[in-house]
């Protein structure tokens, strides 16, 4: 699943390519994703720039001049920079082409993405109105953390995956983060105390950082059609290691179930 270092990886990738330009013509191969796609998106959207480009969470904002398309890569989306030679695979359900010759196709074979069109201020949408804060702004530290999980009592990683809380920290990068910040995941977040908070923060901070910077090397698949982005390789510390002996201390890595996700933690690290 696209988490938020690839999304934002897609961003840099697709930028370049489309900002300033002008849409021409728009192929819907089907009528919905997710969602049902906008049905006269074409005439909505042809003859207009796309302005900017942006995220919020794990949603690709295009800004166009009266209004916004957002995207959500879903499970298995991604999306490509094609040319006009390009011969459309299977799963390509959108193409949104340009005046320089150049189009974006929406891939997605599990079809759990969705791509919709807002005329209004993209973040009051109902998708996006509710979302916490980005994880790599200011307005997320411990002090946010500490204050909001106070008398909480579900696990501290389901506290950090909910997109209320902060948005898309997804289950590898919440593993990943409550090693480094040597915390339990089963533990109650508002048991969790201020200084483990601004940890856990930095620790969240600190691997999308390291991921988005991975993603920066793999911008080149986005002019290969049959270029594939997956997940970049950042060094894993526990996620997909249960069982295995822990970097730190060389004890045996745990497998918990958590919120229906399996979880991987050092039982000596992660207190
Ligand atoms: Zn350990």
């Amino acid at each position: 699943m696209p988490e938020l270092p690839e999304v934002e990886t897609t961003l840099r990738g697709i930028e370049p390519h489309i900002q300033g330009q002008l849409i021409t013509n728009v192929i819907l191969r089907r009528p919905d994703l997710r969602f049902p796609l906008p049905i006269d998106l074409e005439s909505i959207i042809t003859g207009q720039h796309i302005v900017s480009l942006s995220r919020r969470a794990k949603y690709l904002l295009l800004h166009l001049e009266t209004g916004t398309l957002i995207l959500h890569l879903g499970m298995s989306g991604k999306l490509k920079i094609i040319s006009r030679n390009y011969q459309p695979s299977k799963h390509d359900h959108v193409d949104i082409w340009f005046k320089n010759g150049k189009g974006l196709t929406f891939n997605d074979p599990r079809r759990f993405g969705a791509l919709l069109w807002t005329e209004t201020a993209p973040e009051q949408h109902p998708l996006l109105a509710s979302l916490g804060p980005e994880p790599l702004t200011k307005a997320f530290n411990g002090i946010y953390l500490w204050q909001r999980a106070q008398g909480r009592k579900t696990s501290i990683k389901n506290f950090i995956m909910d997109s209320h809380t902060v948005a898309g920290v997804g289950n590898i990068y919440a593993a990943e983060a409550l090693f480094l910040a040597g915390i339990r995941p089963q533990k109650a977040a508002g048991k969790v105390t201020r200084d483990d908070y601004d940890q856990l923060a930095d620790a969240i901070k600190k691997i999308l950082k390291q991921a988005i910077k991975k993603g920066g090397t793999t911008l080149r698949d986005f002019l290969d059609p049959n270029g594939a982005t997956g997940y970049f390789s950042i060094e894993l510390n526990v996620y997909g290691r249960g069982g295995e002996p822990c970097f730190q201390c060389g004890r045996r890595l745990k497998s918990d179930v958590i919120g229906q996700r399996s979880t991987v933690y050092c039982a000596h690290c992660q207190r």
